[in-house]
């Protein structure tokens, strides 16, 4: 259909290189022996291990657990035994290792048992995003953020457009157009669910006026009625049209506020290959366990996209597209927004939708000063000032950095790209960045330090009045009995003096010399009284 589309800021028209990974159709990678899992593969905390090594595990299954709200489960991509949970070297532009699951798979490919929702309409939003969430799935265009997340706007929001990008700008890579001709229904599907969950009326696929045959399937794959609420509109071929708040403005005419997010606008935004995960997730009950990367480049005879088991060695595709001696570098990601990795046994994880195999660029660009000629400003897409950036970045003046809204660079690189100085100007922009990081995190670090430091004090002053306290009641106590026990001490004296006296008493009443007087006749008491006499006389003359 055709729509009115705004224009954004800068940009840069490159060649695509795109034809050569679409020549054939989307091939199934072999399942590797080892697959290695990396337990972050996305933005926010890693996930932990739920099992240990020597388990046997089905394809499918939960290996590691969300940690956190802003975390993703990790689910075996295939079934075998877990062999190892260790460092291993993962996709990362410093070439460090990390906490990986090693599986190894026992050529069975048995699935754990799925539980279907064909009817997702009858499930409320939360629902929804717990099965988005315990399926793992992030944004499968490279951020790697949690997508459960960006399904739940909160109660303060408003979503009125729900956009699936489908707007692959950087050259080279294919991944998401072979997945739109290939799997179009599906990723309407995905985007059907996610409008339930958002409860939005307009929904919006944007695909680049290039690729016409992903249009086309796209068109074709809509129902009639999805047809009154989703728009499949092609947008200009322009690096980087497919950036998030790029793309917003293309379609809404929108601006997406400095440090703001899409959601402040009513706007949220997906890849068309996590709306095909969310189908997968919900209509199948299987988790994102594998994913469409584009492998090409001069590296490789065949470049083509491959659909490939997450945890699946770099080289072992490389190998399966033809490695040649020309496959010096390995960049996962695009030329502009990709990074160098140093090696290609590392495994493929969720946000890698392209292994761009090459020659290492022998001859560095000489680096010149800067001229002030204002090309890299012209071109930045966030409107900002790429040679005053680079002045305080390069000053390690992190204030002024933020000054010149840094964080709105979104890393397109095409400032590096026009800069007649050569200067590696997104490079400074990304050591910025990490250096404020960094250093929010010492300072956030330190307070927390400092906060339990405080508060170790604090309960030790407090047990230690406890203790005061408690010996206090104790000695209080103490006393109280002692004065008790002496009361009791008297009156046990007095009983027992009481009972002595009682004693003698009674001895004395039994020292009498008793007379069985009672009851006698007069005779008898004569006859008495006259022994008496008698007694009595004979006692006295004794
Ligand atoms: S393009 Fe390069 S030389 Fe020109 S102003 Fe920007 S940084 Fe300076
Ligand atoms: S890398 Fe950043 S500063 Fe450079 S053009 Fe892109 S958004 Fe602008």
């Amino acid at each position: 259909m055709t729509k009115h589309l705004w224009k954004i800021f800068g940009g840069l028209k490159l060649p695509g290189f795109k034809s050569m990974s679409m020549s054939q159709a989307t091939e199934t990678a072999p399942i590797s022996k080892i697959l290695t899992l990396p337990l972050k593969q996305h933005i926010g905390h890693a996930a932990e291990p739920i099992v240990k090594v020597g388990d046997t595990v089905l394809k499918g299954q939960m290996i590691a657990a969300a940690k956190d709200y802003v975390s993703t489960p990790i689910h075996a991509p295939t079934s075998g035994r877990i062999i190892a949970i260790e460092e291993r070297l993962v996709p990362h532009p410093s070439g460090i290792a990390a906490d990986c699951i090693i599986l190894e798979a026992d050529g069975k490919d048995k699935w754990i048992e799925c539980s279907e929702n064909s009817n997702y309409r009858q499930l409320d939003a939360s629902e929804l995003r717990n099965i988005i969430r315990d399926a793992g799935i992030v944004g499968l265009g490279g951020a790697g953020f949690p997508s459960f997340i960006k399904l739940n706007p909160g109660p303060n929001n408003t979503i009125e457009t729900l956009i699936l990008n489908g707007a692959e700008c950087e050259p080279f890579i294919t991944c998401d157009a072979m997945l739109m001709q290939e799997q179009s229904r599906k990723i309407i599907d995905g985007l059907n669910i996610m409008r339930h969950a958002l409860q939005v009326n307009r929904c919006i696929i944007a695909v680049e006026d290039n690729k016409r045959a992903a249009h086309t399937m796209l068109v074709n794959a809509l129902q009639e009625h999805e047809a009154e609420y989703i728009d499949v509109i092609q947008i200009p071929t322009l690096y980087p049209a497919g950036g998030e708040k790029q793309l917003i403005k293309t379609l809404t005419g929108k601006e997406v506020p400095s440090n703001g997010l899409p959601i402040n606008i009513g706007v949220v935004c997906h890849n068309v290959a996590t709306a095909a995960a969310v189908a997968t997730a919900v209509l199948e009950g299987k988790p994102l366990i594998s994913r469409y990367v584009t492998v090409t480049g001069e590296g490789v005879e065949h470049p083509r996209n491959l659909d490939v088991l997450i945890g699946t060695p770099f080289s072992e595709l490389v190998e399966l597209c033809g490695r040649n001696s020309k496959a010096e570098q390995f960049i996962m990601g695009g030329p502009m927004m990709g990074f160098e990795v140093t090696s290609d046994h590392i495994p493929v994880v969720k946000t890698s939708n392209c292994i761009l195999v090459q020659r290492k660029n022998s001859e560095p660009d000489f680096v010149m000063p800067c001229i002030r000629c204002g090309q890299c400003a012209d071109v930045c897409p966030a409107q900002l000032l790429p040679q005053q950036l680079y002045w305080y970045a390069r000053a390690k003046n992190f204030d002024k950095t933020q000054d010149y809204n840094l964080f709105d660079c979104i890393e397109c690189g095409c400032c590096t790209y026009v800069c007649p100085s050569h200067i590696p100007l997104v490079q400074y922009f990304r050591f910025a960045k990490t250096e404020i990081w960094t250093q929010e995190q010492e300072k956030k670090s330190s307070d927390i330090a400092r906060q339990r430091h405080e508060f170790r004090q604090f309960r030790m002053e407090r047990k230690k009045a406890e203790n005061e306290e408690r010996k206090k009641q104790k000695r209080e106590l103490l006393k109280k009995v002692s004065g008790e026990k002496d009361n009791g001490e008297d009156a046990k004296k007095a009983a027992i003096e009481a009972a002595m006296a009682r004693v003698k008493a009674k001895r004395k009443t039994q020292s009498i010399t008793p007379a069985n007087t009672d009851n006698l006749t007069e005779k008898q008491k004569e006859k008495i009284a006259e022994v008496e006499s008698a007694r009595k006389k004979a006692k006295e003359e004794s």
